[in-house]
């Protein structure tokens, strides 16, 4: 990782262990949405010390400190995704691919939100992606 990208992480007050750094360099730039299970099965090999409860952990951490999202796309496992800007998800029902959806997307606030302080929203489109949707035919 980058000596300017350490010292960032640094100045947040996050404490870079070998095993937090592979996990930030896991998320970089990464577009699959991954779940803590990815994560911890895609690291375990070169960390076999590596626990689930780090990696869970670590991602906590990093939630916090708004350098990741967690995203509400499926209700038995949380992803995540290191895009932070607002947006929005498609997910595929069969293969649970996540497509990012940047475009804006306009509405109203509903008026049984009035009162409420929005501070973000996000958008789940449900469907079948064109990969899952060939097969079926
Ligand atoms: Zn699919
Ligand atoms: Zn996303």
């Amino acid at each position: 990782m980058e000596e300017k990208k350490l010292e960032f992480y640094k100045s947040l007050g996050l404490k870079l262990t070998p095993q937090r750094i592979a996990i930030l360099e896991y998320l970089e730039g990464n577009k699959t949405h991954p779940s803590a299970e990815d994560i911890y099965n895609a690291l375990k090999q070169n960390f076999p010390s590596m626990s689930f409860a780090t990696v869970y952990n670590t991602l906590e951490v990093l939630v916090k400190k708004g350098l990741i999202k967690e995203i509400i796309v499926d209700p038995y496992k949380k992803r995540f995704d290191a895009f932070t800007h607002n947006h929005h998800h498609f997910v595929c029902k069969y293969c649970k691919k996540v497509i990012d959806v940047s475009q804006k997307i306009q509405f109203s606030l509903p008026n049984e939100l009035k009162g409420c302080e929005v501070e973000d929203f996000q958008v789940v489109f449900i469907g079948v992606c064109p990969e899952c949707k060939a097969k079926e035919n």
